[in-house]
């Protein structure tokens, strides 16, 4: 009885986001046309989930190769259309990602959705392009500090290494994304000045990565910090080529996020359960987790493509092979119930 209880409360809530409830839906696309009208905010979103690459990543417990295959393939199942599938650096750097090509070649590519890596070097991108990556990402942080300490150079100077990725990304036709961290605060330097994110961006995307996404890596900002960096950037790289990274340290990513979209950006980094954690501030949460994002999206009429109750049994099957709770909001709730 406490099993069937628990299903109707949880299709209940997810017909809150209007997907199966159709009185409900109609009041919510009203009032959410309203709340889009009046702050401009996007009709569609696309959600990059970094689940299994930047979620995983950060988790201690090493994850068998085919519980990652299924993770992403149950995320697939549920709508999203961008995987970060894993990360094609040395295993003697980031042991949990040593299985990079097994993985590539174990999921189940459903059409329509892209699954990228991240490539570290020209090396990474090599393989990745060998094991079918059909999109990669390259990196820069936004603070001369965090990248001197993290990988012993000048901002600048990280930036230039990737030139012979972007050079034979753009021979074999692969697109790249590019990553800023630290884009509001930074473990060693404090406050990061919205200027240099705005400089590491620009430059990124002169490089010609197609897409932006500025991490607040250590999830030290707030609605007031994001939206001063924002404005830097849009001064200088195109908004509908810009995303959004936010880990949720101190409870304010859906804020951030929130304040991202009423400045025009329509994509945004999510991990499911919230995966992933912080190897710079002990003990804190990870990325904000995908089913609060698509919770709150649904909930503004925003249309994401994205199953919520198939997205948190992703979640769910997740945590049970970590042995870990899950960081969603949304989910604990519906687990409650
Ligand atoms: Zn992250």
């Amino acid at each position: 009885m406490a099993t069937v209880m628990k299903l109707v409360h949880r299709s209940a809530l997810t017909s809150l986001m209007g997907q199966h409830c159709l009185s409900f839906s109609s009041a919510a696309a009203h009032r959410a046309a309203g709340i889009r009208a009046g702050q401009a905010l996007p009709g569609k979103v696309k959600i990059v989930e970094v689940g299994p690459r930047d979620g995983l990543q950060n988790e201690k417990t090493l994850v068998p190769t085919e519980a990652k295959i299924k993770l992403i393939n149950m995320l697939s199942d549920s709508g999203l259309s961008v995987i970060e599938a894993t990360s094609f650096v040395s295993p003697k750097w980031v042991p949990q990602m040593a299985d990079q090509v097994e993985v590539m070649k174990g999921i189940s590519r459903k059409p329509g959705v892209t699954y990228q890596v991240l490539t570290p070097n020209l090396q990474g991108f090599q393989a990745a392009v060998k094991a079918g990556a059909p999109e990669v990402a390259i990196f820069g942080a936004a603070s001369e500090l965090f990248s001197k300490k993290n990988i012993n150079c000048s901002v600048d100077e990280s930036l230039q290494r990737f030139d012979e990725v972007m050079k034979a990304a753009k021979e074999a036709g692969v697109p790249v994304r590019g990553y800023v961290s630290c884009v509001v605060g930074c473990p060693y330097e404090g406050k990061v000045a919205p200027e240099k994110v705005a400089h590491v961006a620009k430059r990124l995307y002169s490089m010609g990565c197609y897409e932006i996404s500025l991490g607040d890596t250590i999830g030290v900002g707030t609605p007031g910090s994001m939206a001063q960096m924002l404005e830097a950037v849009t001064k200088e790289v195109p908004v509908s080529a810009l995303a959004v990274h936010c880990h949720d340290t101190y409870g304010q990513a859906l804020a951030n996020i929130l304040v991202a979209l009423q400045m025009g950006i329509s994509v945004v980094d999510s991990s499911v359960a919230g995966l992933g954690g912080c190897p710079y501030a002990q003990g804190a949460s990870g990325n904000v987790s995908t089913e609060d994002v698509v919770y709150m999206l649904h909930g503004l009429g925003i249309e994401t493509g994205v199953d919520l109750s198939k997205l948190m049994d992703a979640g769910a099957f997740i945590c049970r092979t970590l042995n870990r709770k899950t960081s969603s909001k949304v989910a604990q709730a519906a687990c409650k119930l």
